[in-house]
Formats: C-alpha cells, structure tokens, sequence
C-alpha cells in the first residue's frame, strides 16, 4: 500500500481517464494502455432528495451503476476478469449464467477480441440470451438446470483450459468489483455518507465494496470507512440470516422476483458477512412488494429505471428506517446495481396502462 500510496495521489488521479482502470495500481493487472480504454465505471453519483423524503431518510444518493456498458455493475468484474484472462494468454474464457455476469463477461469478451462461451440452464429467458448472442458470444443451452450449467462449464475449462469467469472460484473478480468503493470514497471525498446500501445476492458485490472503501482509508483518501447496509429480498436471505446466527441456513427454500439476487446457495456469504461486520453495519430484508415500490419510487422520483435487484437496495433504506437502524437524519447512498430496461417484461407488470385518447380530428 505504501507503493501505491506513492504513485496513486489525488493529485495523479485528476489526470487520468474517467474509466476505473485509473485505480490500477490496486488491480490484479499489468498496466495495458488498449484495454484501458474500455470504458467501465466512474458511474455517476446522483442526489436523490426527493427519494430520500419518500424513504424517511435526510439525504439520498444514488450511484448509478446501470450506466456501464452493459447496463450493470457486472462490468467493473468482467472487465478485470477478461484482461486478466488475455494477460494470462487465455485464448477463451467461460462462465454459466443466465444474467447479468454472462451479459457483461460477452460484452468485454467483445471488446478485448477474447471469445466467450456461456453455459445457460435449459429455462434461461429469451431476453437475456439474445443480448448474449448480439455480443458474438457462444451460447450453449444446457438441458438441465442452472447447477448442471456450473457443473458443465467447470468441467469444460478444466478440459480444454478455458479462463473461468465465475466469483465462486476466481479471487480476482472482487478485484473489479472493488473499483465501485474506490470511486463512492474518490467522488464523495470528505462528504462521505454516513451509509452505503448494497443489495446482495452470492455476497461478492458487498464484500468488493467493503474492501474499496477499507483501501481508499488505508491509503488516507478518506478518514473513515462508512457503514455498509446489506439488503436480500425477504423471501431469498440466507446471508442475513447467516449475519445473525454465524452460519448458512442448510437448505434455503424461497423464491424473489429480484433474479439477480435470487440466490440460494451464494457460495461468497461468509465474506458478504464479514465485510457488513467490520464496517459495524447491518442487514434488512424486503419483500417482493417493497421492491417493486421503490421501483416505481425510484423511477418516478429520481429518474433512475432500476431493475429488480438493484431498486432491492431503495426499498432497504426505508425498511431500515422502519426497523430504527436509520432514523429522519441519516445520510445514504445506494447502489444502483443495474438497469430496469433489461428485463421489460417484469416492469409492464408493474406499472399501468397508458390512458387511451383519440388524435385531433382532422
Ligand atoms: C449480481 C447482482 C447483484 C448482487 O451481487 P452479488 O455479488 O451476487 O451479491 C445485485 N444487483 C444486480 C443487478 C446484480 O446483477
């Protein structure tokens, strides 16, 4: 840290590139001055005052991560795992998913020239594989589950030795996801927030933003590391639960119609656990209902269109006024995590029909 303290000053960091290969120094990379110019985080940080009101809380701020350049913060880890994997000389990378980790891995994929093959479970939504297949990447349906997926693609990269993008065994990804607490310490300086609010799903969102926000003190950008709030959907918690009792529920059963953070066995929880503790934190649970509320509220409010999983961390703040955590005076800021426009399937259901009017009569 003394290394990078010494090279990566505030002062060093107002000449570079609005991109989050400006922290690169704390990246698990050699410099390389073509990727760097992919475009991916220094996402912007909006002032919500009206959301703030709606949720009961003095100041609202939203970090918009919905705008990288594949709609979602997914991208800050893609973008470190495939100059990772090029650097490494890997002539293809892999992962199973149906979500945003396979959209972003076939975009930077796309970008760096590296090829992408993407296991998705027999049932994966339409939507989601056409952006896949749009990023030239190469699609296999697996007939079976999304666990049959996993266990394909971890086979196939041990076979043929294919890069594997995936959080449950590569430690480098959190690396990239990390670059999201770099940025809410860098942008936010000596007006930090008193929160930041982060949905979770397998655990390795929060975790990396803990451990931006733990470096950028170390390195004395800022003199404290804020509390961090954890929210999963009241009928997929098993890292809140695990928050409380020290442990993974055995057998989690439940369902939320957040897809991203619907995760029943998330294979990161005891650093999504952990990380909340050391930051003196907490974590609230909100339904499908609250969710799509602060949906809508978001939208409405603060212009933002949050899909599902990220309006999960909007709703989080007003269920922790609710349960006294914050109170009429506390200052957050959430994490918009990624776009509503990705799945429109699930905002018509939400939202109501257009009034119906005859044109001018001619
Ligand atoms: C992946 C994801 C999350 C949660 O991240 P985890 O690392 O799974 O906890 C939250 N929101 C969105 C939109 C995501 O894609």
């Amino acid at each position: 840290m003394d290394a990078v303290g010494s090279s990566m000053t505030r002062s060093a960091l107002a000449g570079r590139a609005l991109h989050h290969w400006r922290f690169h120094e704390l990246l698990p990379i050699e410099p390389d001055s073509a990727a760097f110019a992919w475009p991916v985080g220094c996402t912007p940080i909006i002032e919500a005052a009206r959301l703030a009101s709606w949720a009961g809380v003095s100041r609202l701020r939203l970090k918009d991560d919905s705008r990288n350049p594949t709609a979602s913060f997914k991208d800050r880890a893609s973008s470190v795992g495939v100059l990772h994997a090029l650097q490494q000389g890997a002539g293809t990378i892999a992962c199973a998913s149906t979500g945003n980790a396979a959209s972003s891995l076939a975009g930077f994929g796309a970008m760096g020239g590296l090829p992408a093959v993407i296991f998705v479970p027999e049932r994966a939504p339409e939507p989601k594989v056409a952006q896949l297949l749009m990023f030239g990447a190469d699609v296999r349906r697996v007939r079976g589950n999304y666990a049959q997926a996993y266990d394909l693609c971890t086979a196939e990269c041990d076979r043929y030795g294919w890069y594997n993008r995936n959080c449950a065994i590569n430690p480098f990804l959190i690396e990239g996801k990390k670059t999201c607490g770099l940025e809410i310490a860098e942008q936010t300086g000596c007006d930090l927030p008193e929160w930041v609010v982060v949905s979770v799903g397998d655990g390795c969102t929060i975790a990396g933003i803990v451990k931006g926000l733990v470096q950028m003190q170390e390195l004395g950008f800022v003199d404290r590391v804020p509390r961090v709030l954890g929210v999963q959907a009241s009928g997929m918690a098993p890292i809140a639960e695990a928050f409380k009792t020290g442990d993974l529920p055995r057998e989690y059963e439940g369902k939320t119609f957040a897809d991203s953070i619907d995760v029943p066995v998330p294979r990161n929880w005891r650093k999504a656990v952990a990380a909340v503790g050391e930051t003196d934190g907490a974590y609230v649970c909100v339904s499908d209902a609250q969710i799509m509320e602060a949906m809508k509220s978001a939208g409405a409010l603060a212009g933002v269109f949050a899909e599902p999983a990220a309006a999960a961390a909007v709703a989080g703040v007003k269920q922790a006024v609710a349960e006294g955590i914050f109170d009429e005076r506390s200052d957050a800021l959430a994490v918009i995590t990624g776009s509503g426009l990705k799945d429109i399937a699930s905002v018509i259901r939400i939202v109501d029909e257009p009034a119906e009017v005859d044109p001018l009569e001619s």
